[in-house]
């Protein structure tokens, strides 16, 4: 299964409660590092900040990150479609096949409006 960007922040944005304790501390430990390495200029005390996190998080947790970013993501991903597959809406456009906003809308962002 491909796994785009998009998918990934609709998944984690719309589903979220669907993951697990361990998923949700792993995620929030990603979040974490890309708010700091957003950030322009070195900053120690961030660092100190990452360790820390990282120093408190549960052995299931970090493990959960042990092939990378995007292996998470994915692998979070096919667990909820696996076992939410009658809650969750995935909401492709019938025109153009891209994903679109919300579980909900009618309108993809290339602009197709279709009542389902
Ligand atoms: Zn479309």
């Amino acid at each position: 299964m491909v796994v785009s960007d998009d998918l990934i922040s609709y998944i984690f944005k719309f589903y979220d409660s669907y993951l697990t304790e361990n998923e949700f501390e792993a995620w929030e430990f990603l979040i974490l590092k890309k708010k700091i390495k957003a950030h322009l200029f070195y900053n120690p005390n961030e660092e100190q900040r990452i360790r820390k996190k990282t120093d408190s998080m549960n052995k299931d947790s970090i493990k959960l990150l042990k092939d990378g970013e995007h292996q998470f993501y994915k692998d979070v991903i096919e667990r909820i479609l696996r076992e939410k597959s009658e809650d969750v809406i995935i909401n492709i456009c019938p025109i153009c096949g891209v994903l679109r906003r919300t579980p909900w809308t009618n309108q993809c962002r290339n602009g197709h409006k279709i009542d389902n």
